[in-house]
């Protein structure tokens, strides 16, 4: 059971050629860390992972089905639905309450705004912030915020979590409570997870890294 799988992913910035030939797999439940020193591709490769940037070449599949195979409603919801997104700075919409932002993938899905609220506030609770779910994001610190963005990402229940830098905004104790808090939520709601790291303390809470260089695989180590 796959989660996800690259086959020889390539892509190319208008300069820099990031990523040269990527193939990997996450089966379902597994936590992988993607790491490598700054510039090597991190980025790139989640957000084609994610289905937020589409390769040049190569192949990626969500839950066994290849994204460029799709018509493009069915790739958004297939990405809205089964890939949970938490970049580094939380990204919640400024507007919007906790309650809301978590509930909105579930409303773009079409679930009714009352199930999208409780399932909203149930995420919240098992997060740790129900407590704030009226206030808007500029009112909260950036871990409340990062709180409120993993239960955004596991609202629609799905198959794999992509996480950037996950920790990256906040300090060593609060990102070491981040991590638990990613590691017991997917584990919660049975979604993989991807993170990427250069920490090599955030690391070390993975099943597998896979160690990129220069947009190459330069090695992958199980761990644990
Ligand atoms: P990492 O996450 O490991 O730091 P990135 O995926 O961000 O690496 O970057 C990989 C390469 O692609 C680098 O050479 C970087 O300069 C380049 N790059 C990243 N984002 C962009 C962009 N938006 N436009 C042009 N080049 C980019
Ligand atoms: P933009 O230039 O607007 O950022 P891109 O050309 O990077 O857009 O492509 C983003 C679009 O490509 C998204 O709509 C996304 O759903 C789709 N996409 C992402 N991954 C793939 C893929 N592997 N194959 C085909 N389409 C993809």
């Amino acid at each position: 059971d796959l989660a996800l799988e690259m086959r020889r992913v390539e892509y190319a910035y208008r300069r820099d050629v990031a990523l040269r030939g990527i193939s990997l797999a996450v089966r379902a439940g597994e936590v992988v860390a993607v790491t490598g020193p700054s510039g090597c591709g991190k980025s790139t490769l989640l957000h084609c992972a994610a289905g937020i940037l589409r390769p040049q070449g190569g192949a990626v599949s969500l839950v066994g089905r290849d994204l460029a195979e799709l018509p493009e409603a069915e790739r958004t919801r297939l990405r809205r639905t089964q890939a949970g997104v938490v970049l580094q700075f939380g990204q919640l919409v400024p507007d919007l309450s906790l309650m809301d932002n978590v509930a909105l993938p579930l409303l773009l899905e079409g679930h009714d705004r009352d199930a999208a609220r409780r399932a909203a506030l149930g995420w919240l609770e098992r997060v740790g912030v129900a407590g704030d779910a009226a206030a808007v994001p500029g009112e909260l610190s950036g871990g409340q915020n990062q709180r409120a963005a993993v239960a955004r990402a596991l609202v629609t229940g799905p198959a794999i979590v992509f996480a950037d830098e996950p920790t990256g905004s906040l300090d060593s104790h609060a990102g070491e409570q981040m991590m638990e808090l990613l590691l017991a939520s997917t584990r919660d709601g049975g979604a993989a997870l991807m993170m990427v790291t250069h920490d090599n303390l955030i690391a070390a809470y993975a099943d597998r890294e896979i160690r990129l260089r220069d947009g190459v695989i330069q090695h992958e180590v199980a761990l644990s």
